[in-house]
C-alpha cells in the first residue's frame, strides 16, 4: 500500500440552503486517502458520509453547495509527463467535460441501491459498453469485450447471457456485481462504494465483500466505504473515519479503531455491537438520546446532549478539533486536550 495521497480533502463545508434555515450536512472535514487504501466511513444517517462523497464527486444536488475547501485528486500520469497532475476537484465546474471525465473514469460509485441505477429499458450490458465508450478509446465490439470480461471478472454465471438481460431480470446479488462490474470497467483508481450491501441478504452480503476485497488487491485500487455497519468495517477497512452530525468524531488505522478507540461516541458504537461473548437474553447497550434535528446542532460538541463524559461548561460551550492522539490515531474531544 503506498503512502502517497490519492485523495486529500480539507476543511470540506457542504450546506444546504433551506427556507427553514441553513443545514451543515458537512461542517470541516479533513481526510486523505491513499493509493491502495481502504479506507472505510462511519457514522448513524445523517452524519454526513453520503455528502461527503457527493462532494468528491461533485453530484451534491441543490440547494446543496460546497461553500468551502479543498478536494485534491492526484490523477494518473498523463501521456508520458513526468509528475502527476494534482487538482482541485471544487474548483472544477461540476458538469464539464473534465468533471464528467474524472468520474467514471478515475473516481467511481457503487450506489446503495443498483436497481435504480440501471434503466430499466436497456440491457445492462448496453450500459456498461456505453459507459466504457464513454472514457475510452474502444468501439462497440471492444468495448463488449471489456464488459464480458468485467462480468467474468465480478463472478456472474453464463456472463454472454447476462449482459444482454435487463436488470429487472437479474437477482440483488447479480444485480450488486453487474453495477460492480460496471463501476471497475473504466480501471478507477478510486471506488466510492455507498452502502453497496445495503439492498442484499447476508449471505450475498458476505460474497460481495470478499469480492471486493479481492477486485482491490488485484487492482490497487483505492476504496471509500461508506457503511453505518461497524462489522463491514472491521472486515473490510485499512483505515477509519467516524462522522458525527456532518464533524470528523476520530479516525486512525481498523487496529487502533477498535482495540483502543478514543472518542466517547466511537466507544458508545463499539458497546453496541453484539459479540460473541454477550450473555444470551441481555439488551445491547445502547447510546442515550438521538441525533439532532440538522436546524438544531447543539452549540459546543456536537456529541455533548449523550455523551456520558461531557464536561459542563466546556463541552457545550466550545467545540474540540481534531488533534493527533497516537502515531496515525486522531480525535477530536476534550478529554485529550489540555
Ligand atoms: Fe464528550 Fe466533551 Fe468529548 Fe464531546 S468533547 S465527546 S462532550 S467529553
Amino acid at each position: 500500500m503506498s503512502d502517497i495521497s490519492l485523495l486529500s480533502v480539507k476543511d470540506l463545508k457542504v450546506h444546504f440552503m433551506m427556507d427553514e434555515g441553513v443545514v451543515k450536512a458537512v461542517d470541516g472535514v479533513t481526510f486523505d486517502v491513499n493509493a491502495g487504501q481502504v479506507f472505510g466511513i462511519v457514522g448513524e444517517s445523517g452524519c454526513g458520509k453520503s455528502v461527503t462523497m457527493k462532494a468528491v464527486l461533485r453530484i451534491v444536488e441543490p440547494p446543496g453547495k460546497i461553500v468551502s475547501g479543498e478536494i485534491m485528486l492526484r490523477r494518473a500520469k498523463q501521456n508520458g509527463a513526468n509528475d502527476a497532475e494534482v487538482i482541485d476537484l471544487v474548483k472544477l465546474n461540476a458538469s464539464s467535460a473534465q468533471m464528467r471525465s474524472i468520474r467514471g473514469a478515475e473516481i467511481a460509485l457503487i450506489p446503495q441501491e443498483p436497481m435504480s441505477s440501471f434503466s430499466p429499458v436497456h440491457t445492462v450490458g448496453d450500459q456498461i459498453i456505453e459507459a466504457i465508450m464513454l472514457h475510452q478509446a474502444v468501439d462497440k465490439r471492444e468495448a463488449r469485450k471489456i464488459a464480458l470480461q468485467m462480468f467474468k471478472d465480478v463472478g456472474i454465471p453464463m456472463p454472454e447471457q447476462r449482459l444482454d438481460e435487463y436488470s429487472w431480470q437479474l437477482s440483488g446479488g447479480l444485480r450488486q456485481r453487474a453495477i460492480i462490474a460496471m463501476a471497475l470497467s473504466c480501471n478507477p483508481r478510486l471506488l466510492i462504494a455507498d452502502e453497496p450491501t445495503t439492498a442484499v441478504d447476508v449471505t450475498t452480503q458476505a460474497q460481495v465483500l470478499r469480492l471486493l476485497r479481492r477486485l482491490q488487491e488485484q487492482r490497487n485500487a483505492a476504496i471509500i466505504f461508506i457503511t453505518h455497519d461497524l462489522g463491514v468495517i472491521a472486515q473490510m477497512a485499512d483505515y477509519v473515519m467516524v462522522m458525527y452530525l456532518g464533524l470528523v468524531m476520530e479516525q486512525g488505522p481498523v487496529d487502533d479503531i477498535f482495540h483502543s478507540p478514543k472518542h466517547p461516541y466511537t466507544q458508545a458504537l463499539l458497546r453496541s455491537i453484539p459479540s460473541i461473548e454477550s450473555e444470551p437474553r441481555v439488551n445491547l447497550p445502547t447510546i442515550s438520546g438521538s441525533i439532532p434535528h440538522p436546524f438544531n446542532k447543539p452549540k459546543g460538541c456536537p456529541f455533548h446532549p449523550r455523551c456520558e463524559k461531557a464536561m459542563p461548561g466546556k463541552c457545550d460551550a466550545n467545540t474540540p478539533i481534531l488533534q493527533s492522539v497516537g502515531e496515525k490515531q486522531f480525535v477530536s474531544c476534550f478529554l485529550y486536550q489540555s
